[in-house]
């Protein structure tokens, strides 16, 4: 058996990400300890009951006291006082690393509150699924997913070394870029669709011609993949856009302007061009299959629950 990466992981959130890395380091021997932290006493509680870490605080600066690596698992929105709440008790060597959707915005909230030798390796696994909170991980989330390591220039080449070696025995492969071609790649790739998601929902819903159970009854048509992303948790998601505006916008600008032409094919019937383009983007999921990174089986290769991966 291999050692352990780190002596003692402190998890700051222990949600559907802090339990799925808590349940795949268990099943790695990835940590000889796992300390958890959450904002809430019912949270708390519900992680000790799934046995999920082996103590549990109240307190975030108690978790990573002692601890050579700490692991944000909150919504970005909240990094910057949890971070702040925490710094004092950071030892020296300490990695200090996230989940966060979005890495530019992520840096600048954290990096000024860390002290001077506790080394910052920034990461995201693009891997996840509509559901939330402890009861929502499970250890396989990881396996095969991308894990995005956006360590800022001057990091400690040793440090981003550990977190390759933690996520690839995690499950995930894992590749470094920065964190501005982090945001813009995740811009078309994650955030987008999901405001897509979120706004054909929306638009049904305020339908007045056609009844909210019809829409319910005839949702196989496509609609039912845009509620499953549409049902994602707000607070996450409300922190990514406005951690990501920059990125977003120019990529939604894009967007619309692409379907404001292909409103155009419809209006002309030019049939030929519509069969190009979805000639073109059905070769795109098949690229998807390829990689690994969806199944070909019908319905999306989705069983329940979950199999489900998200983002
Ligand atoms: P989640 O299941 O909703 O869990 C959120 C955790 O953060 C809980 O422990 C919650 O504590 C805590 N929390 C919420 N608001 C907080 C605040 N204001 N201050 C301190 N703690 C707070 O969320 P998640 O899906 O695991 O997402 C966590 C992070 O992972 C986010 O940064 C997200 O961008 C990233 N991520 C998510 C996905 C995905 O598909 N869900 C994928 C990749 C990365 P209490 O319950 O105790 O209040």
């Amino acid at each position: 058996m291999t050692d352990p990466v780190f002596q003692r992981l402190a998890l700051i959130g222990i949600g559907l990400i802090g339990s799925s890395i808590a349940l795949a380091a268990r099943r790695g021997t990835l940590a000889r300890h796992i300390a958890v932290s959450t904002r809430s006493a019912e949270t708390l509680r519900h992680a000790e009951e799934l046995a999920l870490g082996d103590s549990y605080h109240a307190d975030p600066a108690e978790a990573v006291r002692d601890a050579d690596c700490v692991i944000l698992c909150i919504p970005v929105g909240a990094y910057g006082a949890v971070t702040r709440a925490i710094s004092g008790a950071l030892r020296p060597g300490a990695i200090v690393s996230d989940v966060g959707s979005v890495k530019a915005s992520v840096i600048a909230a954290v990096q000024p509150h860390l002290p001077a030798g506790v080394h910052f390796v920034p990461a995201h696994p693009v891997a996840g699924t509509e559901y939330s909170g402890p009861g929502a991980g499970f250890a396989e989330l990881f396996d095969n997913r991308w894990c995005i390591l956006t360590p800022p220039p001057e990091t400690d080449p040793e440090a981003v070394a550990r977190m390759r070696d933690f996520w690839e025995r995690l499950g995930s492969n894992v590749e470094v870029m920065n964190a501005e071609h982090h945001d813009l790649v995740l811009a078309i790739t994650s955030h987008v669709p999901h405001l897509i998601a979120y706004n054909i929902v929306g638009t049904a819903a305020d339908l007045e011609t056609v009844t909210r159970s019809e829409v319910m009854k005839f949702s196989a048509g496509g609609f039912r993949d845009f509620t499953r992303i549409a049902a994602s948790d707000p607070t996450m998601w409300r922190d990514v856009f406005l951690n990501n505006r920059e990125a977003v916008l120019e990529m939604l600008g894009r967007f619309t302007e692409d379907l404001t032409a292909l409103q155009r094919l419809i209006r002309y019937g030019e049939g030929d061009k519509l069969f190009e383009l979805f000639t073109r983007t059905r070769a795109i999921r098949r690229g998807i299959i390829a990689a690994g990174q969806e199944t070909a089986a019908p319905d999306f290769g989705r069983r329940h629950g979950k199999d489900d991966k998200a983002e």
